[in-house]
């Protein structure tokens, strides 16, 4: 098909006519058109108008254009030699993996610039080629992996894996641990690979599975396949060093808006940036000041890309370059959706016919938080002072500007006199604005102070949340003051956006002047890139400006996709933040339209049997939902015979006057008793305190490890495995995502049910949309998730066959609630023990000295 055509040869007789018929309407002007392929892949059958133009130009919209096989365009002139325009619109289609053709408006010829990616016949991977790697082992797989057993449930996940693969669908699917589920879906990517020269993305949530893939997993399947496959780790842009802006903040540094930065940390970034091989800034480890790091990241709205004189050295576009040659990309959630639901960055990842989503659990909270758009007045204010410096010694952009203009010849021009003139109000408006930001981080009215202090959370004095949304319903006049108490300092926040985009307007038509502007060219670059990145900063907090408005006129009741806003005092600072519920909805189209195959992955994916809870937190299309391959496999480790999950009747986190001596209680019992390897998962920080101030006052001999952090904290874990009197107490980080084999874990308690704390804005608007349409909430949201979450924590228990372990559950809902039996149905099947309090000590040795612990 490629190349030039007849149109008879290329098109169906329905096609021709549906083209003649657009042709018809649209009065010799250009056209736009969405076309598919029939079930030969051979010939065009279905034609769809999506843009009509002038005689000269149309739209092209790549958000529409990516559900087609191919996209069609006439030149009205007759002569179909594509333009510069239509070049890179056929570059688009090659990202997008669309075919491009150009027609005649006579219908007789046709130049096909791109093929349709569908007409090449991918071959499948047979059954029998993954079989034959896992069930008859091969020496050099048993080298590298001497502990190898064939197990015939991790061959059927891998041969499923294949064929969702193979026939182009979407999978969910629950592995347990120990499956060896990497290796069962690294074997078939890698056959499929080879077979077709086409790309597979693996993504994961946390660093450790990552590093497992990039470290063993994947260099070992190499070696078993010994394949010539070539992998790459996916890093955001801003990651990279970038060679224009460190050039310009070497230039700049001692002069500029900075407080002093010692020479040797200058001599030091130098001798790094001379001698790293890819610029990554991870390498740095973190010995230097974030606003160090900041000003010479690669960002996307200081980048010239093509223009700039650093770009074929550019370590950010020679790591593109690398993904592009790659076989498989090992990407992680957050990175990979930020790039994918945004429309600006969606070609960031090259096309790639599979994704396999690992931990895929993680991915609604991913979503979640991308599509939260967040900002802060420390963060106004920092952006403020980037513009304008008050101290006398250092200077702000819009100063360095005013002097750069007054050395030049442009002071006398009309676009020189229009920026001082700009320039100078801005000034101005900055420093009223500096002003009202300030005044607003001390909220003090009476009326806002009431509410502040009713949503004041329980853990932190000092953390205070307010839920606007929320507030709609609940106070209109306290939002109505609310909103008072900050409309002027968004009103000037407006206005002064207007401004600096008008300045940006004219920075941008110096610009295209280049070396013709009189202002220095590198200067004028690092500007406007820097102006640009906070013209864009300021529009967001607009948008949030205008959806507060319409919360304050109630419009949003008929909004189709939840919006919620908040913000946060913390410490004086206030955090702003607004969830749109609509951009996560994007996250169809990459299932359904840019991967041909997708794999949602996960040892805790599925609750009550079934997968409709991860399908509905994904907001999947119907269609998606309904043909999708769903599997759950059972667990392989004989949780029965090797471990056991008691339960102590009695215990209730929500009869908070004895639940807090009670757990105390328990946890002594446990710790004086074993010297066994012993976590306790914990909900809150308060039970933390609770717990730890108990050990302290009754035991001084066990030594507690703290976690204060909400992530995990790898020297932590690093010294409870090396400490062997050691106990981990620890929150919600550790859930998930560490490995403690063997005896580093034996006993395991958790101290309440991982329901999600219901007053988080986002979860409390949709608790509220689901109880509206007659949904039960706590049903179809909150105890799945807890579900989910406990499945985790469990898991941190038995990590290979040979393991035992015992778990105590600290919270006796899961047997005094009616719900209780779909959390227990949902766990492993260990040997489950409901005791009374009393009792519990006897059982606990009697079971200890039975595994062995
Ligand atoms: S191409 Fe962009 S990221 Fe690379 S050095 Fe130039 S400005 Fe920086």
């Amino acid at each position: 098909m490629e190349g030039y055509n007849s149109v008879e040869k290329i098109f169906s007789k329905n096609a021709i006519k549906a083209l003649k018929d657009s042709l018809n309407k649209s009065n010799e002007n250009e056209i736009f058109w969405g076309c598919n392929l029939d079930e030969s892949k051979q010939l065009i059958d279905s034609v769809e108008t999506i843009f009509f133009g002038s005689n000269h130009s149309v739209l092209f919209d790549k958000k529409n254009a990516i559900k087609y096989d191919l996209v069609l365009h006439n030149h009205p002139n007759n002569i179909i030699e594509p333009s510069e325009e239509d070049q890179i619109i056929a570059h688009s289609c090659i990202n997008m993996a669309v075919g491009f053709a150009i027609i005649d408006n006579e219908l007789i010829n046709c130049y096909v610039i791109v093929p349709p990616k569908s007409i090449v016949k991918r071959k499948k991977v047979k059954d029998l080629e993954v079989e034959k790697i896992l069930k008859n082992p091969s020496q050099s797989l048993l080298d590298i992996l001497p502990n190898y057993k064939i197990r015939e449930s991790q061959i059927e996940l891998s041969k499923l894996i294949q064929n969702i693969i193979n026939d182009d669908k979407v999978g969910f699917i629950e592995a347990p641990t120990g499956i060896g589920k990497s290796l069962a879906y690294l074997i078939p990517s890698f056959l499929y690979i080879k077979k077709n020269n086409v790309k597979i993305i693996v993504s994961t949530y946390t660093k450790n599975l990552q590093n497992q893939l990039i470290k063993k997993d994947i260099p070992s399947v190499i070696k078993i396949l010994n394949q010539n496959i070539s992998v790459e780790v996916a890093y955001g842009r801003q990651n990279y060093l970038c060679l224009l802006s460190y050039s310009n903040f070497k230039e700049n540094f001692n002069f500029l808006f900075y407080e002093s930065i010692e020479s040797e940390v200058m001599q030091q970034l130098e001798h790094w940036v001379k001698k790293t091989n890819n610029g990554l800034l991870l390498e740095l480890n973190g010995n230097y000041e974030k606003r160090v790091i900041d000003e010479i990241r690669s960002n996307s709205n200081l980048c010239l890309s093509t223009k700039c004189k650093y770009f074929n050295e550019c370590f950010y576009y020679n790591a593109r370059r690398r993904l592009n040659n790659a076989d498989i990309i090992v990407a992680n959630h957050h990175l990979l959706l930020s790039y994918e639901l945004n429309e600006d960055f969606s070609d960031f990842f090259p096309i790639y016919n599979t994704i396999i989503f690992d931990e895929g659990h993680n991915l609604p909270d991913v979503i979640e938080s991308i599509s939260t758009y967040t900002f802060s007045t420390f963060e106004i204010q920092k952006k403020l002072y980037k513009l304008v410096q008050i101290s006398n010694k250092k200077k702000g952009l819009l100063q360095l500007l005013d002097d750069n203009l007054s050395k030049s010849n442009l002071q006398n021009s009309t676009a020189g006199k229009k920026i001082l003139r700009l320039s100078e109000d801005i000034q101005k408006q900055i420093v009223e604005l500096q002003q009202l930001v300030s005044n607003i981080q001390n909220l003090t009215t009476y009326e806002i102070m009431n509410i502040i202090n009713s949503y004041k959370s329980e853990n932190s004095k000092l953390k205070v949340l307010v839920n606007l949304t929320d507030l709609t319903k609940k106070n209109p006049e306290i939002l109505k003051k609310i909103f008072d108490s900050l409309v002027e300092t968004f009103d000037n926040i407006k206005l002064f956006t207007d401004s600096v985009s008008l300045l940006l307007g004219i920075l941008e038509i110096l610009l295209d002047k280049g070396e013709d502007s009189e202002l220095e060219l590198s200067f004028l670059q690092y500007l406007y890139g820097n102006i640009k990145s906070i013209v864009r900063f300021f529009l967001n907090i607009n948008d949030f400006y205008h959806e507060f408005q319409k919360l304050l006129e109630n419009s949003q009741k008929v909004e189709k996709y939840l919006k919620v806003l908040w913000f946060e005092i913390n410490n004086n600072i206030i955090d702003f933040y607004f969830y749109n519920e609509e951009k996560g909805l994007t996250f169809n189209d990459i299932i359904q339209t840019k991967a041909k195959s997708s794999i949602f992955i996960s040892a805790t994916l599925a609750t009550e049997n079934s997968f409709n809870y991860i399908k509905e937190q994904l907001t999947l299309k119907e269609d998606i939902k309904k043909n999708s391959i769903d599997r759950i496999f059972p667990s392989i480790f004989p949780y029965e015979k090797n471990s056991s999950f008691f339960i102590i009747k009695g215990i209730n986190p929500l009869d908070r006057s004895s639940y807090k001596n009670n757990i105390s209680d328990i946890i002594l019992q446990v710790l004086s008793y074993t010297k066994a390897k012993t976590m306790i998962l914990t909900t809150a920080y308060s039970d933390i305190n609770d717990i730890s101030e108990a050990v302290k006052k009754n035991n001084k001999e066990i030594k507690l490890l703290v976690q204060n952090t909400n992530s995990i904290n790898n020297s932590l874990l690093d010294e409870f495995k090396k400490d062997s009197k050691s106990v981990l107490l620890v929150n919600m980080g550790f859930w998930e995502g560490i490995d403690l084999i063997g005896k580093n874990l034996e006993i395991l308690i958790i101290s309440k049910l991982p329901f999600k704390v219901p007053d988080t804005p986002i979860l409390k608007a949709r608790t509220e949309r689901m109880d509206n349409l007659g949904q039960n909430s706590f049903f179809k949201l909150s105890l799945p998730y807890a579900i989910i979450k406990l499945k985790q924590g469990f898991g941190r228990l038995i990590r290979s066959e040979d393991e035992t372990g015992i778990c105590i559950l600290l919270d006796d809902r899961v047997i005094s609630k009616n719900y209780g039996y779909l959390i227990l149905d949902s766990l492993p099947k260990a040997k489950i023990e409901i005791i009374e309090k009393e009792q519990f000590l006897n059982k606990f040795i009697e079971r200890c000295k039975e595994l062995e612990i």
